[in-house]
């Protein structure tokens, strides 16, 4: 076995991995990126950008049949699954060629090809080829998708997120556990795309969102279009034919068998911090085996280990994931002083229709943090004017703002245009404008951003007239 010896190691040449590798570089420390998988990142190759695609692809097929409800005939819709999913396929792979070719101006030197492992501290196993020792390590193992053993037994026909997106041809048929922001986003495209779906919901959880208010009009939206059965579990799963037989139980024990093509795992993901030697390394890790860390300057103890992106779990999502990176490699590079680096207004968008985004304080985290003292205002979209014309007026929007200052502290939404509205607010979250400060910006006609206002104004009134806010504390958990 031979020997690197380089001062920043990255483990993982994801997002986070490769935003820390080149952190590292620009901090003027020698670096080596170590992977076990192929180079494209989960993001380019099996998540934000192919589930865009296949969600954009499902949107074409909604609004022909949509155009009727404003008079406007498109005659029979077909889809042609093989060009749906060889569109999805093939500029997925563009979006992989961009990451491959920065990967490949990375000199030779390095790149390491393996399975990273600790065996000390200071030195990383890669497969059975390499030991490396390092001064300095960077964590960027990303996460992996939760199938649970039971189901797993049933066979091919139970897949995880990534399968979808190597499709020659959409199925038939496919059940989806879980209403998290990927189980709602592919079951809604595939739906739309003429498959039948049904999603099972352990809970009434919705996405990301924690709001009670909010929740209840993000069920009764997905109910109006999908075969949501919130409340429910799949408690048997079972080869049949080509397909599955799966047996779902709500909570009034009652069991239901169906079959389906596929099962489509969407339950979590878990952290890769299993198989990393972690043990070896003398860190302290909490229950689910991630090393304590500051998630001001993503280090591991007082250690010279950073650990960033999907396998921190602290807000897994791709801008964070280069950020984390960003921190971490800086902070590799210039250890021990270690400095606090940016981290942004947490902002999360499910890209289901309605849209879904949460961004700034979330209402669970403001009945923690916040008990008593913050006022809520609402908006919904159903006769709001703009969202009326475009026949998108269902949703709802609640504002939060800490009484006395009347800072503006977070928002949830389910509604038209939610991804602009998120980075809207969100930005106001950042900027530490008051209620009043808002209200004092442009709005334009006729925009749904009028309907942001209305909510404004519903919260500015709050904070002055009304009765303090308290939380009904038996609904601040989105459940299970
Ligand atoms: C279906 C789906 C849709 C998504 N949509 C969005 C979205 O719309 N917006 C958004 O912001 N986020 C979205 N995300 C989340 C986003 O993709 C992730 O947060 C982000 O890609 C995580 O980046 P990362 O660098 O932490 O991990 P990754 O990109 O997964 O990189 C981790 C790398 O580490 C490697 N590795 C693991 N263990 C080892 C080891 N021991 N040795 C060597 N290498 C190792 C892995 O092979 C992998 O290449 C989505 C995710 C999915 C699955």
């Amino acid at each position: 076995m031979r020997t690197l010896r380089t001062e920043v190691a990255v483990i993982g040449a994801g997002t986070a991995g490769m935003t820390g590798y080149r952190a590292a570089k620009a901090g003027g420390k020698q670096a080596l990126l170590i992977e076990s998988n192929v180079y494209g990142t989960t993001c380019a190759r099996v998540g934000c950008m192919p589930s865009k695609l296949l969600i954009s692809a499902a949107d074409a097929a909604h609004m022909l049949h949509a155009a009727a409800d404003f008079g406007v005939h498109a005659g029979d819709v077909r889809i042609d699954g093989k060009a749906v999913m060889a569109r999805v396929g093939s500029e997925r792979d563009r979006f992989v060629g961009f990451v491959v070719e920065s990967v490949d101006a990375y000199p030779a030197e390095d790149k390491l090809h393996g399975h990273a492992r600790f065996l000390s501290p200071t030195r990383l196993q890669i497969d059975d080829h390499t030991l490396v020792e390092a001064e300095r390590f960077v964590i960027a193992t990303g996460s992996t998708p939760i199938v649970p053993d039971e189901w797993r037994a049933a066979g091919s026909r139970v897949i995880h997120s990534d399968a979808v997106f190597d499709w020659e041809d959409l199925p038939q048929s496919v059940a989806v556990a879980g209403t998290g922001v990927i189980g709602l986003e592919l079951g809604q495209s595939l739906h739309r795309l003429g498959v039948r779906v049904t999603i099972f919901g352990r809970g009434g959880s919705v996405a990301q969102l924690s709001d009670p208010a909010v929740l209840d009009v993000a069920r009764s939206a997905m109910l109006d279009e999908l075969d949501v059965r919130f409340k429910t579990r799949v408690v048997k799963v079972e080869p049949h034919g080509d397909g599955l037989a799966i047996t779902s139980e709500d909570t009034n024990g009652d069991q239901q068998a169906e079959h389906f093509d596929y099962l489509l795992s969407a339950v979590g993901r878990r952290p890769n911090v299993h198989q990393l030697g972690l043990e070896n390394t003398g860190l302290q890790r909490d229950h689910h085996g991630i090393p304590l860390f500051d998630p001001q300057t993503m280090q591991c103890g007082d250690s010279a280990i950073f650990i960033a992106g999907d396998a921190n779990n602290d807000r897994p999502q791709l801008p964070e994931a280069a950020d984390h990176g960003r921190i971490a490699g800086e902070n590799a590079a210039r250890y021990p002083d270690v400095q606090p680096g940016l981290r942004r207004t947490p902002l999360a968008i499910s890209f289901t229709e309605p849209q879904i985004a949460t961004m700034g304080a979330s209402y669970s985290e403001l009945c923690v943090t916040h008990p008593g003292r913050f006022a809520v205002g609402k908006v919904s979209f159903e006769n709001q004017g703009r969202s009326r014309v475009m026949l998108q007026n269902k949703g709802l929007l609640r504002v939060y703002a800490e009484y006395q200052s009347g800072r503006f502290l977070g928002a949830e939404m389910i509604g038209p245009r939610a991804e602009n509205i998120g980075h809207l607010l969100a930005w106001a979250v950042q900027a530490g404008l008051t209620v009043d400060a808002m209200l004092d910006m442009p709005f334009y006609h006729p925009v749904v951003e009028e309907g942001v206002r209305t909510a404004l104004r519903d919260l500015a009134h709050h904070l002055k007239n009304a009765p303090v806010h308290d939380c009904p504390c038996v609904d601040c958990t989105p459940g299970p």
